[in-house]
């Protein structure tokens, strides 16, 4: 698989299981899109090392940590590196975050043929990211949710007033291709505030409203961010 790096941090967002947990990250090299905020530009071209699930999932074991993070760029353009990874991480717990824009039902097979209890962390990306065309119908996962996944989560950053009317449009409406309302999805939706180089235009108070208004939603900010933490 080709990667970017790997490191013991603590997850710090939305994951599988608490915020904040000791976690083993594995950056995967290469994505896709081009959102405007990205904040792992390094992840999106060439990667930095190649090696083998097994070589991976040894590191991850001897580390003694038992979250597991496969992150990117984005990940399951490496679908089968990943499925391998998952499979020897057998027992441990794993989040995979994905763009929103990849067929993420490949990971389906691996996830009921072994039982594991990985979580997907689908981030959905609003028109402040200039890539919500290229997004899959969430109402998909919502579907596949309901019979393939242990957990899922569905992330919503939301940064600019567009953002938050399109937020609000998918929770009640459904998004632009499956006019099938959100709010009732049985995973965790997370919304959060965007960090760093990009304006905040809604106000915090307008996203805790926004979460208040849902059951199953949640308010998650970066918090290796703020505290300038891996
Ligand atoms: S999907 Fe992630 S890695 Fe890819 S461009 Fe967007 S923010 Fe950057």
């Amino acid at each position: 698989m080709k990667l970017i790096e790997e490191f013991i941090g603590i997850s710090g967002e939305v994951c599988n299981g608490r915020q904040g947990r000791p976690t083993y990250f594995v950056r995967l090299a290469g994505c896709n899109l081009r959102c405007k905020w990205c904040d792992t530009k390094h992840a999106q071209e060439g990667f930095k090392y190649k090696d083998s699930p097994a070589n991976v999932a040894k590191r991850i074991k001897e580390s003694g940590i038992n979250h597991v993070l496969i992150t990117g760029g984005e990940p399951l353009l490496q679908m089968r590196s990943v499925n391998a990874l998952l499979d020897k991480c057998f027992g441990l717990d794993s989040t995979i975050e994905t763009n929103g824009s990849m067929d993420w039902r490949a990971v389906d097979s691996c996830y009921r043929s072994s039982g594991h209890k990985a979580v997907l962390v689908i981030d959905f990306k609003l028109p402040s990211s200039g890539m919500t065309s290229k997004m899959r119908p969430l109402f998909d996962f919502f579907l596949s949710h309901q019979y393939f996944y242990h957990k899922g989560i569905i992330k919503f950053v939301i940064s600019t007033q567009k953002d938050l009317a399109c937020f609000y449009n998918i929770m009640e409406k459904g998004d632009l291709k499956n006019p099938s309302a959100m709010k009732n999805f049985p995973g965790v939706i997370a919304v959060s505030p965007i960090f760093g180089k990009k304006k905040q235009e809604v106000s915090h108070q307008e996203l805790v409203e926004a979460v208040c208004k849902y059951k199953n939603t949640v308010l998650s900010v970066q918090i290796h961010k703020i505290l300038g933490v891996r």
